[in-house]
C-alpha cells in the first residue's frame, strides 16, 4: 500500500465523542472508573452488535498485523495479535481498527493494512487531522484510556495508567502528554 486516503477532519473532541457513544452501549462502566476495557471480549463476541465483523486473518502480508475491510466492515488480526489479544500493544492495534471502522469506513474504499513496523505509508502530505491513522490512534487512546476517567484520576502518572487500564508505557505517555497531564 504506497499511501492512505485523506479522510474528513476530525479532532480529539469529536474522536472522543464517538468513543464515548461507542462505550456507552458497549462497556459503560468503563466511563466510571479506571478499569482494563475488555477488547479481547469485544473482538471476539461482540463485533457484531455495532455493525461489525472479526476474522483471524493467516494471509496478511508479512509485517502486517492488523488490517480493516471497509465493504464488509471486518477487523482482520493475525493469529499472532488474536492470541495475544490481552496484551497492551495487541489491546491497542484491536482498538485503532474499530476506530478505522467507526470513525471513517465509510469514506474510504481501500482496505487498510496497518504494519508493526516502521510505517510504510507516505502521509505527510495529508494533515494530522485528516489522516485516518492519526484518527484511529487517537481513538484507541481514548477507547483504553476514557477522558473522563483519566482526568478524575489524582495525579496520574504513566506508571498508573498502564496498570489501570491495560495499556504499554509509550501510550500512557502520549495520553498524559495529549491531556496535559504530564
Ligand atoms: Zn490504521
Amino acid at each position: 500500500m504506497s499511501g492512505v486516503p485523506r479522510v474528513k477532519s476530525m479532532n480529539w473532541r469529536e474522536v472522543g465523542h464517538q468513543v464515548d457513544n461507542l462505550l456507552r452501549r458497549w462497556c459503560p462502566e468503563a466511563l466510571q472508573r479506571p478499569m482494563v476495557v475488555p477488547v479481547d471480549e469485544f473482538i471476539e463476541w461482540r463485533v457484531e452488535e455495532f455493525g461489525m465483523e472479526f476474522h483471524v486473518d493467516d494471509r496478511l502480508p508479512p509485517g502486517v498485523e492488523a488490517a480493516v475491510d471497509p465493504i464488509t466492515k471486518e477487523v482482520l488480526l493475525t493469529p499472532l495479535a488474536f492470541e495475544n489479544l490481552n496484551q497492551p500493544h495487541y489491546r491497542f492495534t484491536a482498538a485503532h481498527e474499530i476506530g478505522h471502522i467507526v470513525l471513517h469506513v465509510d469514506q474510504i474504499k481501500e482496505r487498510f493494512e496497518d504494519s508493526f513496523g516502521p510505517k510504510l505509508f507516505r502521509r505527510s502530505q495529508l494533515k494530522a487531522y485528516e489522516d485516518p491513522e492519526v484518527q484511529a490512534n487517537a481513538f484507541a487512546s481514548a477507547l483504553l484510556m476514557p477522558t473522563t476517567v483519566v482526568k478524575s484520576m489524582d495525579s496520574p502518572n504513566a506508571r498508573m495508567l498502564t496498570d489501570a487500564f491495560g495499556v504499554s508505557y509509550s501510550a500512557a505517555s502520549l495520553r498524559l502528554a495529549k491531556l496535559k497531564m504530564f
